[in-house]
């Protein structure tokens, strides 16, 4: 085409309607698109080279399209189509009448919550996340916006995200951090600085907003001009600094949130502190209350009647502590200002007040000051109740006022597009429902068993594409030779028996526990008429020496002789990876110390796709587990050592895996399909998906901030 024509026609669309890049680029910027593959395939439509380099980024996909593919957008009709359908189906959706209009009690109307976190996983393009608490914040945020619940959040944009993993070709990991450019991110800048006191210094904060459907997440970030360096640096990575940069990150976050609350003019009745990281909200809530004249003990109690708290791990090392030194040196000033003496501003977060060597614990702050409390699943509610009984001045456990409210996760997030026809045949009107209480899973009987045994294959097929193309980038970065590549692309079988563990690799989560018989699982992969498959993935905090030693252990194994091509180690795990992992797999399997695993709720993704749990009873799987819908490994009873509990339970797996497992998922019908473990897979969809997602979880939450 002349460009002079398209100019003039360019010209004529500027003042008539808004040119398509630039609805593409508001499409971009509103994250109701990370659920819903209709806009996805519109973005990676754009440039599917691009939309796979820059890790599914439709702004940097935008930014970066080839002039000629950027002038061809205009004439692609296709393209066109799908963009008017996918604002459409945008408008529609902040449109609807929601669930919490419908349901919420006259009191509750009026309720608006603020929601405080240090992670949010909502898209492996927004590295703002770590694990398993971020990707339960973010899929939180999406369920609260679907069901139209009165929620604003607060959490904190980091220059270099979370770190990332590659592996060397020793096994050991090498640790980078991008510099992320924030204009490039699906973020919008609200033009707003804050200050917010940290020790003596005032910090200017800039504010964020990530448009999370019909709920603003303000980000925020001291990466700011005129801040000193050590200011700027604050909000660097996630996790990745010393005590000394947590306590200043999580004055940043708990202070500097409600701050930035109140410039936006956002009105809160309720703060539900997601973990401890966020808990100073509570201290900087206190402070506002003195200053407005309020005495100490009302302003104590209104805080404590305003306050949610969810404590994420019974894991000591996951709980913040901070040296009564360091403490004094940032709160000194806060302490006179609410009027107390240093101690006892210390003394609210210590378990035994009048212990005056024991650092402060943000945990403990936000027990003192949040009314209602909760663990993230029975067991964990339990575990809590007797590691925090001290902090409440009781004996016995049962009385300690810590509930539970068990996790879940965000369906559509997690949903593989190519279940969706299916699903929309089968689950009548949808799998997911338009209040908590709808569940269609029940209908699960309804699909034939050759047609969900045909979705099966088909997402293990992808999976095992997937993991021949990331090996082969991993083994290409590392300068391997030609044989490694060809070994690659030989790595598993599309129809073998799938196991996945992706996780953070934590020491409690005994990544490496299947090779404890390495001869006797060698034997169980390697039957020629009866294959199995691992793929691993996982990352260990940066820090955490003991827990990439884990890592290095899985990698060499992935390459011994036994395990080759049928042992994978990915590197990197993020959602994405996520995403594949979960939906390809035919058993995700999960062997943490009981009771370490709080939650969990990678386990609840496979079953959106027929995956069967193979789980130690740890977590939210005593609550899911009924003998028929997966495996247990174990009863949940305790051994007397570290070495004599991974003994146990390794046999375990193993007897699981040769007895039950591998002869039922390889006992086939005259069409190649295994009933016996296609009955399996429907138990397993009837009795997770419908309730371990993120709206029973997020409407339990709405009686907890409005009782
Ligand atoms: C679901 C998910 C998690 C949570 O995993 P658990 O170990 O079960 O808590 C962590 N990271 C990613 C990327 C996930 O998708």
């Amino acid at each position: 085409m002349p460009p002079k024509r398209a100019s003039r026609r360019a010209a004529r669309r500027a003042t008539a309607a808004p040119d398509i890049g630039t609805r593409l680029a508001a499409l971009a910027r509103h994250l109701w698109w990370t659920w819903n593959p209709d806009p996805q395939r519109l973005f990676a439509a754009l440039d599917p080279v691009l939309w796979e380099a820059t890790n599914h980024n439709p702004v940097r996909t935008l930014a970066e399209l080839p002039p000629e593919r950027r002038a061809s957008l205009a004439e692609d009709a296709p393209l066109a189509r799908l963009l008017a359908d996918c604002e459409r189906q945008l408008k529609r959706y902040l449109a609807a009448p929601t669930w919490f209009r419908r349901a919420a009690a006259p009191h509750q109307r009026r309720m608006r919550a603020a929601y405080f976190c240090a992670e949010y996983g909502l898209h492996e393009c927004l590295p703002i996340y770590a694990g398993g608490l971020g990707v339960l914040a973010g899929d939180h945020l999406k369920s609260v916006s679907d069901l139209g619940v009165p929620l604003v959040a607060v959490g904190l944009l980091y220059r270099n995200g979370y770190y990332r993993q590659s592996l060397r070709a020793d096994g050991t990991t090498q640790v980078t951090y991008p510099e992320y450019d924030f204009t490039q991110l699906p973020l919008h800048d609200t033009g707003r600085v804050i200050t917010v006191p940290v020790g003596r210094r005032a910090v200017r904060t800039k504010v964020w907003r990530a448009q999370v459907g019909r709920v603003p997440l303000y980000l925020l970030d001291t990466d700011v001009a005129g801040n000193a360096p050590a200011d700027r640096a604050i909000t660097q990575r996630l996790y990745g600094g010393d005590s000394e940069t947590r306590i200043r990150q999580e004055i940043v976050l708990g202070m500097g949130g409600v701050r930035a609350l109140a410039a936006l003019g956002e009105r809160v009745t309720v703060y539900h502190l997601n973990e401890g990281h966020a808990a100073f909200c509570t201290l900087e809530r206190l402070r506002q209350l003195r200053a407005a004249g309020v005495p100490w003990e009302r302003a104590q109690q209104t805080v404590f009647e305003t306050t949610v708290f969810t404590t994420h791990t019974p894991v000591p090392a996951g709980h913040d502590r901070f040296a009564p030194p360091l403490f004094r040196r940032y709160f000194n000033p806060l302490a006179r200002a609410l009027g107390l003496r240093p101690d006892e501003l210390l003394a609210l977060g210590r378990e035994r007040p009048a212990d005056r060597a024991e650092p402060f614990c943000m945990t403990v702050l936000a027990l003192r000051l949040a009314e209602r409390v909760n663990g993230v699943a029975e067991l964990h509610g339990d575990t809590s109740r007797r590691m925090w009984k001290h902090v409440y001045g009781l004996a016995e456990p049962d009385h300690v006022p810590i509930g539970h409210v068990t996790n879940g996760i965000h369906t559509e997030t997690w949903l593989a597009p190519e279940a969706r026809p299916l699903y929309e045949r089968y689950l009548k009107p949808r799998w997911v429902g338009a209040g908590p209480e709808d569940d269609w899973w029940r209908a699960v009987d309804a699909i034939p068993a050759e047609e969900l045994w045909a979705l099966r294959n088909l997402l293990r097929r992808k999976l095992v594409h997937f993991v021949r193309r990331r090996l082969t980038q991993q083994i290409q970065r590392r300068c391997e030779p030609v044989s490694e590549r060809i070994a690659a692309l030989n790595t598993f079988d599309e129809q073998a028996l799938t196991i996945g563990f992706a996780r953070r690799f934590a020491t409690y989560k005994r990544a490496p526990l299947i090779f404890h018989q390495a001869r006797r699982l060698a034997a169980i992969l390697s039957d020629p008429r009866r294959p199995v498959q691992i793929v691993f993935a996982g990352k260990a905090h940066p820090a955490d020496r003991a827990g990439q030693a884990f890592a290095q252990q899985v990698f060499r194994q992935a390459r011994a002789a036994g395990f080759r091509g049928r042992v994978v180690l990915l590197e990197d795990y993020d959602m994405h990876v996520g995403r594949v992992l979960t939906s390809g797999c035919d058993v995700w399997l999960n062997n943490p110390l009981r009771p370490q695993e709080a939650s969990g709720t990678s386990g609840m993704k496979p079953p959106l796709h027929g995956g069967l749990n193979c789980s130690v009873l740890d977590g939210w799987w005593p609550e899911a587990w009924n003998g028929r819908n997966g495996w247990a490994i174990g009863d949940g009873t305790a051994r007397a050592s570290r070495a004599d509990q991974d003994r146990a339970d390794a046999e375990l797996i193993y007897t699981l895996l040769e007895r039950e497992i591998v002869p039922l998922f390889y006992t086939r019908d005259g069409r190649g399909v295994p009933q016996g473990w296609v009955r399996r897979m429907k138990d397993s969809m009837r009795t997770v998906c419908g309730v371990f997602n993120t709206h029973r979880m997020v409407a339990e939450y709405v009686r907890l901030y409005a009782p």
